[in-house]
């Protein structure tokens, strides 16, 4: 596989950007190995730099859902481009997207929008706090909600249970007030609760996607639900990552759930900065102008960002393209658990809706202990061949995989071909 255009800007971005790149997983850390420049995508295939063709499953980490330079999208943005690009002052744009938004999710009144899904969940943590006037919060080891201080603790990283920072210069005093309770462990959520009694919110990915996919049992929803309502601490859905990717109204629609927070952002911006959080209106009238949580942002609402949201919205409620979804999930689970057999190799498949995950490990994965005894060796020869074969995977064991509207039935049996040669390459190199 030649990358050699890479390795060029590879050595060469190294120089002035941190590793070469702007967020860490870009880096291939994980898997080894050049990470690859891209060139341009169209659709669902992505091209690099040395004129590699990928069918693309990392789709920017999920908002490319309709793929890359979907054509109404694009005719859109270009159409508000002519507009100018920001304005310190409101558009009509921001109303719109903001009724899509309300209209798909029944608990939002109200939502302000931001520029990144980090920056949605910080604000959401902050108004639970001003809503309730308490400070602690819990959250599940495994999920992922940005990288604001007092998330960055088990958040997909080795540091699991234990309530340490999970990033060198994030200050003890920031996490103090986070608690770290078990993915489908009720228990664990309950037995803070009960030796707390200063806590603001529960934060949870309703389907987990930064420990790999791993999907709550019906129970474990619904007992949170009751649990946090019962205790009068507010419910937080992080669903930036499955907000209009796992339904249009989100994993909240499909559990059959209502949290009182929901923080929105990949797919709402279509390909732009854009995050969002919203509540009902009693909540989110905490929020200045209305009330005394202060939160702002110079290019939040930007109205290019806007129109795009807008327009890949308005794409995915006219395909309604989550049935097919779950086919195509279903055959490359098929495909995958098959070579997995064939091939003599422990195998996890974990998939809800558009995201699909596949575990090296012989122990089912509920949660993030579980998903940490994956073989990321065998990942990394997996991942390596996929590539070779022409399929674009997230470069991490614990990165879900991410369906797109335009991929084609030719696309999905090419990935079988690859998922067929990679397995069997995952299996002579143990005989080795
Ligand atoms: C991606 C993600 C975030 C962070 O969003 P950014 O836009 O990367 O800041 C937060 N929560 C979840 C569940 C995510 O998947």
């Amino acid at each position: 596989m030649k990358l050699e255009k890479s390795l060029e800007l590879y050595t060469r971005g190294k120089k002035h950007l941190v590793g070469a790149v702007n967020s860490p997983v870009r880096a291939f850390k994980s898997v080894g190995g050049i990470p690859i420049f891209i060139e341009k995508a169209k659709g669902s295939k992505i091209y690099d730099v040395d004129g590699n063709e990928y069918i693309d499953f990392v789709l920017s980490y999920g908002p490319m859902i309709l793929g890359h330079r979907n054509s109404v999208v694009e005719k859109t943005i270009k159409k508000y481009m002519r507009n100018g690009y920001t304005f310190g002052a409101s558009t009509k744009g921001e109303i719109i997207l903001a009724e899509m938004v309300c209209d798909a999710f029944p608990g939002m009144d109200k939502v302000r929008f931001v520029n990144s899904g980090t920056e949605a969940v910080l604000s959401a943590i902050r108004l639970a706090r001003a809503y309730t006037g308490k400070n602690k919060i819990i959250k599940f080891a495994g999920c992922y909600h940005g990288h604001s201080d007092a998330l960055l603790v088990a958040a997909g990283s080795g540091l699991a249970t234990l309530s340490l920072p999970g990033s060198k210069g994030v200050p003890d005093d920031a996490v103090k007030n986070t608690l770290i309770a078990e993915f489908n462990n009720i228990d664990s959520v309950e037995k803070h609760l009960a030796e707390n009694k200063d806590v603001a919110a529960v934060i949870f990915e309703p389907i987990a996607g930064n420990m790999g996919v791993v999907e709550p049992t019906k129970e474990f929803i619904e007992e949170l639900r009751d649990l946090t309502k019962a205790s009068g601490v507010l419910l937080i859905a992080d669903e930036v990552m499955t907000g209009f990717r796992s339904k249009f109204g989100g994993a909240q629609e499909l559990l059959g759930i209502q949290a009182d927070i929901t923080c929105l952002g990949k797919v709402v911006g279509g390909g732009f900065p854009v995050g969002a959080y919203g509540a009902r209106n009693e909540i989110m009238e905490m929020v200045a102008p209305l009330g005394e949580m202060y939160q702002a942002g110079t290019l939040s609402g930007n109205p290019i960002a806007m129109s795009c949201g807008i327009a890949t919205l308005k794409e995915l409620q006219k395909r309604d393209p989550y049935k097919d979804f779950e086919k195509t999930a279903a055959f490359l689970e098929r495909s995958l658990k098959a070579a997995a057999k064939e091939n003599g190799i422990d195998l996890q498949v974990n998939r809800f809706g558009s995201m699909i995950n596949a575990f090296f490990t012989k122990e089912k994965v509920v949660d993030f202990k579980s998903a940490q005894t994956s073989d990321t060796i065998k990942f990394k020869t997996f991942f390596w061949k996929m590539m070779e074969n022409g399929v674009f995977l997230p470069p991490s064991q614990f990165e879900a995989w991410f369906l797109g509207t335009a991929m084609t039935k030719r696309d999905i049996y090419k990935v079988r071909s690859a998922i067929n040669v990679a397995m069997k390459a995952v299996a002579d190199k143990e005989k080795k």
